[in-house]
């Protein structure tokens, strides 16, 4: 990789980061009652990004100025979870046939759908949409990478061969690997959280974030 490459690589990371907080998707510099017992600096609100659909193209854009070109070339599905995966996959997947030739075969997208119980799931129709093919998996955050792993699972199960996972935000918490090459947008790791009654912040005076 040549360092012009690297350099615009790092020049997209840090626009997206900074997009992200401009979208209220990411608020780094808060002081959050998370309802929970905790209070920390750091809120994420995926929904944002689906607000506007504006604003997932945008992230999407981006997100395949991250992938490799091997990546770009092979994919032939972009599956993603229910819902906020399952909507970046759809535009993924038609960004990528506006730069590729109109003579090539369409790229196919595949939505999982979330149980909370039982975890992601793919249809019986879209599991024969994945035989022999080369699977992209995208989501819009990575938190323990659990998600990703057990899309990349079912893909597998479905002889579809997973070349890539790929998220416009990583946590950089993640303890679960989809035993595939993954790419971030961004990535910003989320400083320590703290027991109400304990919080620096509340020590300090400092007023709850509203949001
Ligand atoms: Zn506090």
């Amino acid at each position: 990789m040549t360092a012009t490459l690297m350099n615009r690589k790092d020049q997209i990371r840090e626009k997206a980061l900074r997009d992200l907080q401009q979208f209220q998707v990411l608020m780094l510099d808060g002081h959050f009652d998370f309802g929970n017992g905790y209070h920390g600096q750091l809120y994420l609100n995926p929904h944002q990004l689906f607000r506007y659909p504006s604003t997932i193209w945008r992230f999407a854009q981006d997100l395949i100025d991250m992938l490799p070109a091997s990546v770009l070339d092979e994919t032939e599905v972009v599956a993603g979870p229910a819902t906020g995966g399952a909507l970046l996959a759809h535009t993924v997947a038609g960004l990528l046939d506006s730069r590729r030739a109109i003579t090539g075969s369409p790229t196919i997208f595949a939505p999982f759908m979330v149980d909370a119980y039982r975890g992601p799931g793919l249809s019986r129709f879209y599991r024969q949409q994945l035989v022999g093919k080369n699977v992209l998996i995208v989501d819009d955050v990575r938190n323990t990478g659990q998600t990703l792993a057990r899309c990349a699972t079912i893909v597998r199960s479905a002889d579809g061969k997973v070349i890539a996972t790929a998220e416009l935000y990583d946590r950089i918490e993640a303890t679960t690997d989809a035993g595939a090459p993954n790419f971030a947008l961004a990535e910003y790791k989320a400083p320590e959280n703290f027991p109400a009654d304990a919080c620096p912040m509340c020590k300090a005076g400092l007023p709850i974030t509203k949001f």
